[in-house]
């Protein structure tokens, strides 16, 4: 594996998150408010403090442990529908996987692509229906191409983060066909998603941790 993140790194990437979601709530929360019921940023600050709280706290063994108590924590604090969802996109990626002490774009590209695919089995949307999927496709994909083409790890979650922002604008021009937003039917044009819009946030700190910080 050629230019990896350690086990400690992939730690304290997921700590950075975490800090950029705590510090994104009143964003997500005028979002929410906009085409939701307000609730989102307050409910990923709550996940994304424990998730501070719990990294902090322990030791890991693999890079897959760190997805895993990440996922965990967000299913276990922030509850409800989008509980579900944030926690799925962490916990379903490294299920019946290997485990290892080090990723590469390679292995960060399976374990989101698993979790995309879990997440869109047990939510039921697609590309379109304005909801964190529409970010979460194409940042996927910004992995898998960055490791087809085996660029450096900081290129490519540059290239993740960059088709994660395409895919949260690109929810401004749907129609909603999930959660509380369904109900504005056309209304929701020119809207933006807040769940969309925490997924970039993710991977954006994903990116700049990894430019910046490593
Ligand atoms: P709630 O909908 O319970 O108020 P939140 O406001 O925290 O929960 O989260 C809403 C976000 O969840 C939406 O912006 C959307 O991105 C995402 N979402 C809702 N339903 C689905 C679904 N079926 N599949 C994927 N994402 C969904
Ligand atoms: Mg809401």
């Amino acid at each position: 594996m050629k230019d990896t993140i350690n086990i400690r790194q992939t730690r304290d990437m997921f700590l950075f998150v975490a800090h950029k979601i705590v510090d994104s709530e009143q964003l997500l929360t005028e979002i929410d408010s906009k085409l939701g019921d307000g609730d989102h940023g307050f409910g990923m600050a709550l996940g994304f403090k424990a998730v501070e709280k719990a990294l902090g706290e322990r030791e890991f063994s693999t890079v897959e442990d760190v997805f895993q108590e990440v996922g965990m924590t967000l299913l276990d604090t922030m509850g409800g529908a989008s509980g579900v969802l944030f926690g799925t996109m962490f916990i379903s990626g490294v299920a019946g996987k290997e485990s290892h002490e080090r990723a590469d774009l390679a292995l960060l590209a399976g374990i989101f692509r698993q979790a995309l695919e879990a997440l869109k089995k047990r939510g039921r949307a697609r590309v379109g229906d304005k909801t964190m999927v529409d970010a979460f496709e194409p940042a996927v994909a910004g992995l898998e191409e960055g490791a087809a083409k085996a660029v450096s790890l900081e290129e490519g979650l540059a290239l993740c983060a960059a088709g994660a922002k395409k895919g949260m604008e690109y929810t401004r021009e749907c129609v909603a066909r999930f959660g509380r937003a369904k109900s504005y039917g056309t209304r929701a044009i020119g809207l933006q998603d807040a769940g969309a819009t925490s997924v970039w946030i993710i991977f954006q700190a994903m990116s700049d941790w990894a430019s910046e910080h490593r």
